[in-house]
């Protein structure tokens, strides 16, 4: 079956929108961000599957809840550790309160009944359970991974150089996993010229010691990317957005020290921003809203409608389709 289609679509609610996230994506599988971005074009003339995958951009593996709920135990620790609330006690609580989530997380998602569509914006848990994969000696690893990646938290030279900045600097933002708050990552681009798209970012962890000088610190789980000297996009990313608080783009004066820190091995990555670092990120920005815009009706930004689906290009990488948590919907779409 064909479900390719040119007829008009519904009018989406949002102008197009940048972020590292995304573009990442949009890197990985055109397809992939087809289904992810513009799940409303299948609703007109293939509801099914538009419901699909309403449910299947929810879903994630496992491997990927460990990454989510560490970010969200150690921001649970860091807001108590900004109130001077932690103690012994209060560690192996929060880890406790973090194993009773994952086990009932993991039940709910075992039970649940996939087909029942009334109900996506719940807890789908695991992409493992809707592909009936067997995930019951996957969730104590896990869980052990989570609070592990805790305990290197607080056993690292980390610990104690958050507390001096809580101790001591002038503001100190740390951020609410649990409850994103999508007003503030919007980025105010208007100085970099692009007026028609919105830029979502938001650092884990931003101090600000002074008017002019920063810190900024994002918390990863997973795959290390080994950087030698220099900076990630996401983190210069986040230092544009510091600049453009200040309606600045220009590091003078400006001095922002940027890392990633893997919480499994406590290895932190990164430096101080140079002005190559922003001109390059400002760049590579606009380079990629282009991109985006390859794929949208007319290359309207604002208007953000997506040409044919079938000109999004499906990855050729088996390996990255293996695990994709949209291979069902993908692969009747064919
Ligand atoms: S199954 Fe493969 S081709 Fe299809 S969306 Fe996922 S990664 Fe892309």
């Amino acid at each position: 079956m064909n479900y390719s289609s040119s007829r008009p679509v519904r009018k989406p609610k949002k102008t197009l929108s940048w972020s590292n996230t995304r573009i990442t994506l949009l890197e990985y599988c055109e397809r992939k961000y087809f289904l992810n971005y513009y799940t409303f074009a299948l609703k007109q003339d293939y509801p099914e599957l538009w419901s699909e995958t309403l449910l299947l951009k929810w879903l994630k593996s496992i491997e990927m809840r460990v990454w989510e709920k560490s970010h969200f135990l150690l921001s649970d620790y860091l807001h108590a550790l900004k109130k001077w609330e932690i103690t012994e006690e209060k560690i192996e609580a929060l880890k406790d309160n973090m194993r009773m989530e994952m086990k009932a997380d993991f039940d709910y998602s075992k039970e649940r009944d996939y087909t029942d569509r009334d109900d996506f914006f719940g807890k789908f848990w695991l992409s493992e359970h809707f592909y009936q994969e067997d995930a019951d000696s996957l969730l104590e690893p896990a869980i052990e991974k989570v609070c592990g990646n805790l305990d290197r938290f607080i056993a690292s030279p980390w610990n104690e150089k958050v507390q001096d900045y809580f101790n001591s600097a002038k503001f100190v933002y740390v951020e609410h996993p649990r409850n994103p708050d999508f007003e503030s990552m919007k980025v105010d681009i208007g100085k970099i010229w692009l007026k028609d798209v919105s830029v979502l970012a938001s650092p884990d962890f931003w101090v600000v010691f002074s008017d002019t000088d920063f810190l900024i610190l994002d918390w990863k789980s997973g795959k290390e990317e080994v950087l030698d000297n220099s900076v990630s996009d996401q983190l210069k990313v986040y230092a544009l957005k510091t600049l453009l608080k200040k309606w600045l783009t220009s590091l003078d004066w400006i001095n922002i020290e940027a890392y990633e820190v893997y919480l499994d091995s406590m290895n932190s990555y990164g430096g101080i921003l140079k002005q190559e670092d922003i001109d390059w990120i400002i760049e590579k920005i606009k380079n990629d809203v282009e991109e985006q815009k390859k794929l949208l009706v007319e290359w309207n930004a604002y208007r953000n409608q997506p040409v044919d689906m079938v000109m999004f290009r499906k990855t050729t990488s088996d390996k990255k389709c293996e695990h994709c948590t949209l291979r069902d919907v993908c692969q009747k779409l064919n």
